[in-house]
């Protein structure tokens, strides 16, 4: 069985996001480590860290892991934007391995130009990872929808990131069920679904891929479109979810939605009811 949870707000302090997970009955989350649409952030504090820890530990979630800012474009081809963006996520993996998080998932970066783009993100993730030596947090490339000059919404774009890398071995992938969708990789039917990711397992390895979102499309196959949709309400459907879920090769991935939702998180409780719903051995999640 696949880990299920979803994206948690961190209002009110990093130990809150794992109350309100805990509540709704996630088995993993994700989290900002900060505000995402600020660059700056006060540094945590041991008190915030040390509520955070016993937070997690009590309530059996696990992973607990990041996503980057959006402000964060490691690809960028102004140098000032590029070096601030480089600096910001270091600062955002000094988070992660303060609070022991495992990944930090990041969108690869915009460039004007593919090739110069994924070498300006290469260059970046080079000096990140050395920065961050023995942190002990492994980046997670998200496949992106390929909206506008985004990278990484095509498998080589990630796999030349990971293959051109120093640090190889602290890279892995979250699959964006909604981006990949909309970046023209189908998954609605066994067959589309048993090609795309025989194309993910050649092009970068499956052993790479450490989490999913869990998102249905708004946009159609290969509308670049990134738009998020409740599960079985977009353009992908149940059957997609179903053959993800039950999929062996993903038993024990964290997947977390990343559906619209409003404070009460009652889209989210839906959500989790309708993908628990789709696992074909319920028994074990009770
Ligand atoms: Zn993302
Ligand atoms: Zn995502």
């Amino acid at each position: 069985m696949p880990l299920l949870g979803a994206h948690m707000s961190i209002a009110g302090g990093v130990d809150q996001a794992v109350a309100r997970g805990k509540s709704i009955g996630c088995e993993t989350i994700q989290i900002f480590t900060k505000s995402a649409r600020q660059w700056r952030a006060r540094p945590l504090t041991a008190e915030e860290v040390s509520r955070f820890k016993r937070a997690r530990e009590e309530s059996g979630i696990s992973p607990v892991f990041a996503h980057t800012s959006y402000l964060i474009n490691l690809g960028a081809s102004d140098d000032d934007l590029w070096a601030k963006s480089t600096a910001s996520f270091i600062e955002e993996m000094e988070r992660c391995a303060a609070l022991e998080l495992p990944y930090l998932v990041t969108h690869p970066g915009a460039g004007t130009e593919e090739e110069e783009g994924l070498d300006r993100i290469r260059v970046a993730l080079d000096e990140i990872l050395k920065r961050t030596e023995g942190s002990g947090v492994m980046i997670l490339l998200e496949t992106t929808a390929g909206q506008g000059a985004t990278l990484g919404h095509r498998f080589e774009h990630l796999a030349w990131l990971i293959e051109n890398c120093a640090h190889p071995e602290r890279l892995g992938v979250c699959y964006d069920t909604c981006h990949t969708f909309a970046a023209g990789y189908d998954i609605r039917t066994p067959e589309a679904f048993a090609a795309t990711f025989e194309a993910f397992n050649k092009i970068i390895g499956i052993d790479r891929l450490k989490a999913v979102h869990l998102n249905d499309s708004r946009g159609g196959l290969g509308s670049r479109v990134d738009r998020h949709e409740h599960i079985g309400k977009g353009k992908l459907g149940l059957e997609a979810f179903r053959l993800l879920l039950n999929d062996p090769r993903f038993r024990k991935l964290p997947m977390v939605l990343e559906t619209p939702k409003g404070p009460d998180m009652k889209e989210d409780v839906e959500n989790l009811k309708v993908l628990r719903n789709l696992l074909k051995d319920k028994k074990k999640q009770s």
